[in-house]
């Protein structure tokens, strides 16, 4: 798929990959198989019936195509753009096992942006009549916009609250336009809004509103608030002017628009030496934000080396060809500060790969006495969320897993508390888009079963 170049992108936040055109896509279309039994569908945890939407692409037919990928995803032109798709239904496609899988990503993309992008196709839409009965929604991430889709489209009335100001969750407070673009995901939930889905913004569960009122009120309640606690380092210097969680930055930067100045005045720290800690897909979203907000070297400093980062692969080359660097076998000590309190440099401690621990990767050991002062004036810290804690203390009677999550029925998502629901990263930990979305469509099954036949 063609790509903005590096030198170009790392100074906008413009999409990085710019999509296929219609030759390209129906190209690529043709390669598929169209298999008896297309093991893509097993490897998608949505079922999208994917070798039919293909074979509709390959004849031109894209409403057919656009509205079989619907049936059962509501939010197509999000995971076509960041949904793992190696590990997921390409890794499954029988083409991949002797070369290339048909890259089924970019084609879900390609369609949804025939009637989503900006210049749309029309789309005829179905009415659908309301039968009486209520649902809502706590959080508006993936897990519930994808129970909204499903109940909405069962003649449901659905009722979302959100805690901040615009839905999507991490789709937009975290994952960057630059590779998913706002309005992609402003347009996907238009297509809600368009079904009747009602959207109550600012409104807090478990302090706006609590849980035990929604439940007296609505036939059936889903709760999807994610896990958006940061966890830190707990090494000295973390609270200096300078430190932040990559969830804060990102969501200045994404949520509160902070890159739009002076349109935005959102304020946020502009770095020069940038060091970014972890390795995930958060790490390297991080480390790009940092790069286009001018800073003028970004680092990830990352305790085992690149073939432990648990990063996409992609993810990581464009990081890379954007100019961000590693300091591998590194983990840091302590951070100190300037005259002023403000961060100035981390301490780092030289690492080596020891035996496999638990999860069988070599632990990281330290190297006695190799120390090494790394210059740096903002740091963020990307090791990973916990549970969004507001909602489960205002709740006690919501059993919870040892890990602090809520405890629900793996098929259907039914938690302790009859007729209340709850799916994606606030049931599994922080997971996958399309992980949420399945947990949601679950659930949004159920209670169109308990509520509608
Ligand atoms: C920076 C970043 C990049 C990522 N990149 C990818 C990627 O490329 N591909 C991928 O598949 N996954 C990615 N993920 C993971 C993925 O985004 C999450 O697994 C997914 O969004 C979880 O969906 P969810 O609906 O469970 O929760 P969320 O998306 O977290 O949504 C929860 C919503 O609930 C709201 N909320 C919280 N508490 C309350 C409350 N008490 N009352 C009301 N509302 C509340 C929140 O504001 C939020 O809007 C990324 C995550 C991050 C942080
Ligand atoms: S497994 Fe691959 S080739 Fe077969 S139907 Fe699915 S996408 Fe097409």
């Amino acid at each position: 798929m063609p790509c903005q170049p590096p030198l170009a992108r790392r100074a906008n936040f413009d999409e990085v990959a710019l999509g296929y055109t219609k030759e390209m896509a129906i190209q690529e279309a043709a390669r598929c198989l169209n298999c008896k039994k297309p093991l893509c569908v097993s490897g998608c945890p949505v079922q999208v019936p994917i070798r039919d939407f293909i074979a509709e692409l390959v004849q031109g037919n894209l409403e057919r195509a656009y509205t079989i990928i619907k049936s059962t995803n509501s939010l197509p032109a999000v995971c076509g753009r960041v949904c793992p798709q190696e590990h997921q239904c390409e890794g499954k496609c029988v083409l991949g096992v002797k070369g290339l899988p048909v890259a089924i990503g970019r084609l879900e993309r390609f369609v949804a942006d025939a009637f989503l992008g900006s210049a749309p196709l029309p789309l005829k839409r179905k009415t659908v009549e309301r039968n009486g009965k209520k649902v809502a929604m706590l959080g508006a991430g993936p897990a519930s916009l994808t129970c909204a889709g499903i109940c909405a489209a069962n003649g449901l009335l659905v009722d979302v609250f959100e805690g901040l100001h615009e839905p999507g969750g991490v789709l937009v407070y975290g994952i960057p336009s630059f590779r998913l673009p706002k309005d992609v995901v402003a347009a996907e939930i238009g297509e809600l809004r368009a079904l009747g889905v009602r959207f109550h913004l600012n409104c807090v569960g478990g302090r706006t509103v609590m849980l035990e009122e929604l439940s007296k009120e609505y036939d059936a309640v889903f709760i999807g608030v994610g896990a958006g606690l940061p966890v830190f380092l707990g090494i000295p210097g973390e609270n200096l002017v300078g430190v932040f969680s990559a969830n804060e930055y990102l969501t200045r930067v994404n949520l509160g628009r902070a890159y739009a100045f002076p349109e935005y005045d959102t304020p946020v720290f502009p770095g020069k030496n940038v060091t970014v800690f972890g390795a995930g897909n958060v790490a390297m979203d991080a480390a790009r934000t940092a790069l286009r907000m001018g800073a003028e070297s970004v680092h990830i400093v990352y305790r085992r080396t690149r073939e432990e980062m648990p990063a996409r692969q992609e993810e990581i080359e464009h990081a890379e060809e954007e100019g961000v660097r590693f300091a591998l076998l590194s983990a840091p000590l302590r951070f100190e500060a300037d005259a002023d309190m403000r961060l100035c440099s981390v301490v780092l401690q030289d690492m080596v790969l020891g035996e496999p621990d638990a999860s069988g990767r070599r632990r990281p050991v330290p190297l006695e006495g190799r120390t090494r002062v790394f210059p740096t004036d903002l740091a963020i810290v990307a090791l990973g969320t916990r549970a969004n804690p507001i909602l489960l203390e205002a709740t006690p009677e919501l059993e919870r897993t040892e890990r602090g999550y809520i405890r629900a029925d793996q098929n259907m998502g039914e938690t302790s508390i009859p007729n209340v629901f709850a799916g994606g990263d606030i049931v599994t930990g922080a997971a996958t888009v399309i992980q949420a979305m399945g947990a949601g469509r679950n659930a949004g099954r159920e209670i169109c079963r308990r509520l509608v036949g």
